[in-house]
C-alpha cells in the first residue's frame, strides 16, 4: 500500500519509459541500465562475467547493450533463464569449483567488466544479512581479481552496513577510480548501493589479507549492549540536535515487526532503527497494537523512556501470543507454518516489486492504447464530418474558413494608445437606431456608380474595400459622376471633401494600412494607374487634329493635280497612324460591301471592330515603360513642354536613317550618337530608384512563403529545445551520452531541403506515361537523355553572342 505513494509518479513515468526502450520489466534490469548509462562500462566490453545472475535480467542488459560479437557468462547458485548468447553456470562463487567453471568457460580470456548483484538468500535481520552481503563482495571481489583484465570495470552491489567503508577502502587499493551510486530504479529505502570500479590495476601480487573477510570486517555482535542508550538517554551525552544526519536517512533504518517479533532481545533490535513497518496482519489486529503503538512505531528516534518500555512490552505481549498460535500450526504442518513466520528475504521483496512494478506498466501500456484509440475513432469522426460537408459543397477544399485571431485583433485593446481614443471607442454611436421619428433615409440612387480606380484599388491597393459614406456618394447626379470618375471634375470643394474622407479613413487608429509602400511612392503609382486610363489613351490631342487637317488639304490639292511637298517625310509616328487609319478605313469598307443588306449588324460589328481596335492599341501600350520613359512622361505632365517640341527635338545633328545595320552597330549608335533627352537627371534616378525598390521588395506570397517557413522552424526549435531540457535534466545519462542526444535532436530539427531524383527516361518508355521507378522516394522528375546536350548548348550559344556583341575592333573601325 505504502509503496504505491513511495513510487513516485516520475519514477514511474521513468521505468515505464525505460520498459519501453527495452523491452526489459525488472527492477534489477532497470538498475544495471541507470548505471550503465551513467558510466557507459559495457559498450566497451566483449567478455562479460555476471556474478550472481540469477534470474538473468542483468545479462539481459548487458547483451543488448554489449557489441554483437560480445560473450556473457553469468552464475549463480539459481539456474539462470536462458539468453540467446548467454551462458549459464550454476555454481556458489564462494568456491573452488565456480572459479574451476570459470577458467574452463572463459580459458584464457580475461573479462571486461565483471558485475556482482549477489544477495545472500537468508532473512534473519538486518545486520546478520548486510554482513553475509559485504562478505559476499568480498569473495566476488576475489574471483574479479583472477579474471579481469587489466583496466577493466567491477561493478558490484553493496549494503551500507558499519563495514561498507572498509570494503571501499580495499576497492580503493585495486582500481583506479570507485564511484558510489544509487540509481533512481533503487528503492530509495533500501541501503543497497553500488559501486562501480574503474580501471583494474591488476597488480602482481595481492595480500590475501586484502581478500579475507575475517581481516577487512569487524566481527558481527549480533547481542549488542546498547540497552542503556535508549533506555537511559538522559544518561547519554548530550548531543547539539541536528535533525537525522544523511546516513539515519540513507540506511535501511525501517524494521519489519515481524523481524521485531522473532528478535530474541528487543533492545538490540531497536538499536538505530528509525521505525517500525507492520508487515503482518495478525499484529496489526492484535488487541496489544494500540493506536498509541501505532504512533510510537512510526518513528523510533523521537520516542521517550516510557515509550520504549511500552514498545518492549508490545514485543512480549505479541510474541507470546503468536507463539502460542503458533503451535498447533507446528503440528498441523510443520513446514508451512515455518514458510509463513520466515520473513521475507530481499530476493523476495524484489520480485514482489518486480511484480508490481509489471502491473503498474501493464496498466500504464493499457492506458495509452486506449488514449491512442480514443484520439484516431475522434480524427476518424471529424474526417467523416468533413468529408460529408465537403460532399454538400458546404466546405471548399484548402478554404479553412474564417479565423478566430481576426476577430481579437479587432477587438484587442493594446491598439488603443491615448485616452481620447479609449474615448472615442467607448462614445460610438449605433450604426443605426428603429426609430419611429427619424427623417427618412435619403433615397439611393437607381444606379451605383462603378469606378475601376477609384474604388476597386484604393490606397491599400486592395480591391472593393469603400464604406459607408462613398456609398452615400452613389446618390449623385449620374451625369456628375462620370466627369468626377475620370477625374476630371473642376469642382474643388468635392476634391477636398474626398481627401478629407480619406484622411479620415487614414486617421483611425483602428484600421490598420497593410500597405508597405511609402506617401510619394503610392502618389505615383496612382498618377500612374490614371495614365494608363484607356479613355486617356483615346484621347486625341489639338497636333492630331491639326495634322488631320492637313492631310486633308494635301488629299484635296492632290485630286487637284498638285504635289505636295514633304509627304513622303512624315515621322514615324504619323505614318503608324496613318497606317492604322487606312486598314480601318479599308475594312470599313469591306465591311460595308459584304454585309450592305444587313446596315444595322454592320453598324454593331463596326463598333467591335473599334473596339478589338482600342484593345489592340491598349496591348501595344501595355508596354513596360523603362525608367527613363516613365520620367519623360512625368516630365511632360509636370511641365508644359509639348509634344510638338519633342518632336522638334528629334532632329538633330545625330538622326540617320540607315537601312540593314548590324544589331552591335545600331546599340553602340543608340548608346553614343543620341542627343540626350530633355529629362532631368534626378528624375530619372528617381524613377530608378522606385523600380529598384519595387523589384527588391519580396511580393506577398514569397512574404507568406517566407514568414511560413520561420514559423515551422521556430515551431521545430521550440520543440528541440524541450527535447533538450528533458535530455539535459536527465540525470541518469553521462555527459556524452547526453551531447549525442543533444546532437541528435538538434540534426533532426534542422530543416532538410526536399531532394529531387532525377529519372532518365528510356527509349521504350519515353513515350508511356511515366511511373514512380522502384526504389524511388519523394520528388522524381523524368527527364530526357538529350535535354543535359540541349540545355549545355543553348548556354554555350548565349556564350558565343555575347562575345560577339563586345568586340572592339569593329567598333573602333567605324570612327
Ligand atoms: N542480477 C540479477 C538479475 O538481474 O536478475 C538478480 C540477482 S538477485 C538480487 C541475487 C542473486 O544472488 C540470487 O539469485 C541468488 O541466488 C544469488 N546468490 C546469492 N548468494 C550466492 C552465491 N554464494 N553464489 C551465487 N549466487 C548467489
Amino acid at each position: 500500500m505504502g509503496k504505491k505513494t513511495k513510487v513516485g509518479k516520475t519514477r514511474k513515468d521513468k521505468f515505464y519509459q525505460l520498459a519501453k526502450e527495452t523491452g526489459l520489466r525488472s527492477r534489477a534490469a532497470f538498475k544495471l541500465i541507470q548505471l550503465n548509462r551513467k558510466f557507459g562500462f559495457l559498450q566497451q566490453s566483449q567478455v562479460c562475467l555476471d556474478l550472481c545472475a540469477a534470474p538473468g535480467g542483468w545479462m539481459q542488459v548487458a547483451k543488448q547493450n554489449m557489441p554483437v560479437s560480445s560473450i556473457v557468462i553469468g552464475v549463480d547458485l539459481f539456474p539462470i533463464r536462458p539468453i540467446a548468447g548467454c551462458i549459464g553456470l550454476v555454481e556458489d562463487i564462494t568456491t573452488e569449483k565456480c572459479r574451476q567453471s570459470l577458467t574452463k568457460e572463459l580459458q584464457s580470456w580475461k573479462a571486461d567488466v565483471v558485475l556482482h548483484d549477489g544477495a545472500p538468500n537468508v532473512g534473519r535481520n538486518w545486520l546478520y544479512d548486510a554482513y553475509q552481503q559485504i562478505c559476499l563482495t568480498l569473495n566476488a571481489l576475489k574471483l574479479t581479481t583472477q579474471f579481469l583484465r587489466s583496466g577493466g570495470w567491477f561493478v558490484t552491489k553493496v549494503f551500507r552496513s558499519k563495514d561498507y567503508n572498509a570494503l571501499l577502502w580495499v576497492l580503493k587499493q585495486l582500481f583506479k577510480k570507485v564511484h558510489a551510486t544509487k540509481p533512481s530504479a533503487s528503492r530509495k529505502e533500501s541501503a543497497e548501493i553500488f559501486v562501480v570500479c574503474q580501471g583494474y590495476i591488476a597488480p602482481d601480487h595481492i595480500d590475501p589479507r586484502l581478500l579475507d573477510s575475517k581481516y577487512v570486517f569487524e566481527e558481527l555482535d549480533l547481542d549488542a549492549k546498547k540497552k542503556s542508550s535508549l533506555l537511559h538517554p538522559e544518561k547519554q551525552k548530550r548531543i547539539k540536535a541536528e535533525g537525522y544526519t544523511a546516513q539515519d536517512i540513507a540506511l535501511r533504518n525501517d524494521l519489519a515487526a515481524t523481524e521485531f517479533m522473532q528478535a530474541e532481545n528487543a533492545l538490540a533490535a531497536l538499536q538505530g532503527v528509525g521505525s517500525i513497518r507492520i508487515d503482518d496482519k495478525r499484529i496489526a489486529n492484535h488487541k496489544k497494537t494500540t493506536p498509541e503503538i501505532l504512533e510510537c512505531c512510526k518513528d523510533l528516534k523521537v520516542l521517550g523512556r516510557k515509550d520504549i518500555k511500552g514498545l518492549v512490552q508490545w514485543w512480549k505481549d505479541v510474541r507470546e501470543l503468536l507463539v502460542k498460535k503458533e503451535t498447533p500450526l507446528v503440528v498441523g504442518d510443520p513446514n508451512a507454518e515455518e514458510e509463513k513466520a520466515k520473513p521475507l528475504t530481499q530476493a523476495e521483496i524484489e520480485d514482489m516489486e518486480d511484480a508490481e512494478l509489471q502491473t503498474q506498466i501493464d496498466t500504464i501500456l493499457d492506458e495509452e492504447k486506449k488514449d491512442l484509440k480514443r484520439k484516431r475513432k475522434k480524427t476518424l469522426k471529424t474526417k467523416a464530418k468533413l468529408h460529408e460537408k465537403m460532399n454538400l459543397n458546404m466546405v471548399i477544399k484548402g478554404d479553412d474558413g474564417p479565423v478566430e485571431e481576426m476577430e481579437h485583433e479587432i477587438f484587442e485593446l493594446k491598439n488603443i494608445n491615448t485616452s481620447a481614443e479609449l474615448d472615442g471607442l467607448l462614445d460610438v454611436q449605433p450604426d443605426f437606431a428603429v426609430d419611429e421619428n427619424l427623417p427618412e433615409q435619403p433615397k439611393l440612387s437607381k444606379y451605383k456608380y462603378y469606378d475601376k480606380d477609384e474604388q476597386n484599388v484604393n490606397d491599400d491597393l486592395n480591391y472593393g474595400d469603400e464604406d459607408d459614406e462613398e456609398q452615400s456618394e452613389a446618390s449623385e447626379d449620374d451625369t456628375n459622376l462620370d466627369k468626377r470618375g475620370l477625374g476630371l471634375s473642376d469642382d474643388d470643394e468635392e476634391v477636398s471633401k474626398g481627401k478629407n474622407k480619406r484622411k479620415k479613413r487614414s486617421e483611425n487608429p483602428l484600421i490598420k494600412s497593410t500597405d508597405f509602400r511609402d506617401k510619394n511612392t503610392k502618389r505615383e503609382q496612382r498618377v500612374q494607374l490614371w495614365y494608363e486610363k484607356d479613355v486617356l489613351q483615346n484621347i486625341k490631342s489639338d497636333d492630331d487634329e491639326e495634322n488631320y487637317d492637313l492631310d486633308n488639304l494635301a488629299k484635296e490639292y492632290k485630286a487637284k493635280g498638285v504635289s505636295v511637298l514633304g509627304e513622303s517625310t512624315l515621322t514615324a509616328d504619323d505614318e503608324l497612324i496613318q497606317g492604322k487609319k487606312a486598314k480601318r478605313r479599308a475594312r470599313h469598307e469591306a465591311t460595308a460591301k459584304e454585309s450592305s443588306s444587313e446596315s444595322s449588324d454592320s453598324e454593331d460589328e463596326d463598333d467591335k471592330h473599334d473596339n478589338e481596335d482600342s484593345v489592340t492599341e491598349t496591348k501595344v501600350k501595355k508596354v513596360r515603360l523603362s525608367e527613363n520613359e516613365m520620367a519623360l512622361g512625368a516630365f511632360l505632365t509636370r511641365n508644359k513642354k509639348t509634344r510638338r517640341d519633342l518632336i522638334d527635338a528629334a532632329w538633330n545633328r545625330y538622326a540617320f536613317n540607315d537601312e540593314n545595320l548590324p544589331v552591335w552597330f545600331v546599340q553602340d549608335e543608340d548608346e553614343h550618337m543620341t542627343k540626350p533627352q530633355p529629362v532631368p537627371k534626378e528624375l530619372t534616378a528617381e524613377y530608378q530608384r522606385k523600380l529598384q525598390e519595387v523589384n527588391v521588395r519580396p511580393i506577398k506570397k514569397v512574404m507568406e512563403a517566407k514568414a511560413r517557413k520561420q514559423r515551422r522552424s521556430t515551431k521545430r526549435l521550440a520543440k528541440a529545445k524541450k527535447m533538450a531540457e528533458k535530455i539535459m535534466e536527465n540525470s541518469d545519462s553521462t555527459n556524452h551520452e547526453k551531447s549525442k542526444q543533444l546532437k541528435k535532436v538538434y540534426k533532426k530539427a534542422q530543416e532538410k531541403k526536399k531532394e529531387v531524383t532525377y529519372v532518365v527516361a528510356k527509349k521504350q518508355s519515353a513515350a508511356r506515361r511515366a511511373r514512380r521507378p522502384a526504389g524511388v522516394k519523394g520528388q522524381y522528375r523524368v527527364v530526357d537523355p538529350r535535354e543535359k546536350k540541349d540545355k549545355r548548348s543553348v548556354v554555350a550559344k548565349k556564350k558565343r553572342e555575347k562575345g560577339g556583341k563586345g568586340g572592339k575592333g569593329r567598333k573602333g573601325s567605324r570612327k
